[in-house]
């Protein structure tokens, strides 16, 4: 089915009408009316930042709060206490490529990850070294290098395209019988390039050293297989292509056969064996909880229940399809329209080696976007030093508005209606 629409992709002449046509062909249209669309002018192209609001979501939530709270109190953790392994396993299944037990959600990304890190750290004592990418995203780079330092290890950091991103050569020679842990983004966060897990973990295997990956600009937008790729531990956000809301719980993995070797660093009550004994000391649960640390903010938690049943309902083999496609789209009218504007794609022009966002370079980018923003009905982001990214997302994200969102770009610089605006940044880009 959407393979079908990739050819046409290839072969557009840039008309609006074929735009149209590629929507009405589209199998996952249907599923743009699930979300709330506030404002229908608006043109939003940031599901890798914040996902849209499921329409089922309100009273989904409304209902845990009056009926969960409200009525059940304190009773309703009877039920609240198992939902970060039900919704876990929910994810393993149906987007990260994971076993039952193999996936929880809990606290940040940040914080997982710095959990996780450590404990894998504790794994390999006489390993001293931490690779990570230098162009990874920013919580990355510094929770490894507060590792580092409060360790005394080593963080060597592989430099990296930052439009084609990591070199698997460069990467390999990072690699040595000192490296404890690599730690890296299955899609890099501003050129969306995406990097071959499997060949990553087996190069990485050989070293004798563990993987950690960030799956944020992933999980919901192409397929990942944690086990079938052979992938130690992870971690990701479920507010970007999965919906989740603003700050929604994140995940982690931890495949089973290392589950029981590891101990994370917050030895928090969820994780202690008997929970409800009170006991003096910590003793770690067997299972994957022991990655769990305190009370689950079930407000936040709540809100992925409707965004899952959209993901699953759709599949992602099918989101990632039309991701591609949405992204092919944008890349041929950059082509056509905004390279003669001064425009550069700065993503992988193969669209089987990025994600489902894209960048885009052009020396007035800021400026761009924030003229997009206010005067054009565009939301998309603007990334350093010289970039707008384009995120669309497959499940609610159409044809025509990747063209139209394109068209008011090319309207705008051709215009100069940027250069109006003055050239500070904004607190939040
Ligand atoms: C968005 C994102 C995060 C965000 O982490 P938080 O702890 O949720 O703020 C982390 N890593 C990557 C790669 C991201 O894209």
């Amino acid at each position: 089915m959407t393979d079908g629409l990739l050819p046409a992709v290839g072969r557009f002449e840039g008309t609006r009408e074929e735009a149209l046509r590629l929507d009405a062909d589209d199998p996952l249209a249907y599923l743009r009316e699930r979300f709330v669309h506030a404002d229908p002018d608006l043109l939003y192209l940031d599901g890798n930042s914040l996902g849209r609001l499921p329409v089922a979501t309100a009273d989904f939530v409304a209902d845990l709060v009056r009926e969960g709270w409200g009525r059940g109190l304190i009773r309703s953790w009877a039920d609240w206490i198992e939902w970060s392994r039900r919704l876990g396993d929910r994810l393993a299944a149906h987007v990260l490529g994971a076993g039952p037990g193999e996936v929880a959600l809990s606290d940040s990304t940040t914080v997982n990850l710095y959990k996780l890190a450590s404990a894998a750290l504790d794994l390999k004592p006489h390993r001293r070294t931490l690779v990570i990418d230098a162009d990874d995203f920013p919580t990355d780079r510094y929770v490894t290098q507060g590792l580092a330092r409060q360790r005394g290890l080593t963080l060597r950091t592989v430099a990296s395209d930052i439009d084609r991103g990591l070199d698997p050569d460069r990467l390999r020679a990072a690699l040595d019988g000192d490296t404890a842990l690599l730690v890296l983004s299955h899609v890099a966060y501003r050129s969306g390039a995406l990097a071959d897990m499997a060949a990553v973990n087996t190069m990485a295997r050989e070293a004798g050293a563990l993987v950690l990956w960030d799956l944020s600009h992933s999980a919901g937008a192409v397929p990942v297989r944690l086990a079938e790729d052979g992938a130690d531990l992870a971690v990701g956000c479920t507010y970007k292509y999965l919906n989740g809301g603003p700050g929604a719980p994140a995940f982690l993995y931890v495949r089973e056969a290392l589950q029981r070797r590891l101990r994370q660093p917050i030895q928090g009550w969820f994780g202690q064996r008997d929970q409800f004994g009170m006991g003096p000391d910590f003793e770690p649960v067997e299972s994957l909880d022991r990655f769990l640390t305190g009370t689950p903010p079930m407000l936040s938690t709540a809100p992925l229940v409707p965004a899952l049943d959209l993901v699953e309902e759709a599949g992602v083999d099918r989101l990632r399809a039309k991701g591609r496609a949405l992204g092919q789209l944008a890349a041929g009218l950059t082509d056509r329209w905004l390279v003669p504007l001064g425009f550069r794609l700065a993503s992988p022009e193969d669209p089987d080696r990025r994600g489902s966002h894209l960048t885009l370079r052009h020396p007035d980018a800021w400026r761009i976007c924030r003229a997009l923003a206010e005067d054009f009905g565009v939301v998309c982001d603007y990334r350093e030093p010289d970039r707008l990214r384009i995120g669309p997302s497959a499940a609610y994200t159409r044809f025509i508005d990747v063209w139209d969102a394109l068209d008011r770009t090319r309207r705008l610089v051709a215009e100069g209606a940027h250069t109006r605006l003055p050239h500070e940044k904004a607190r939040i880009t």
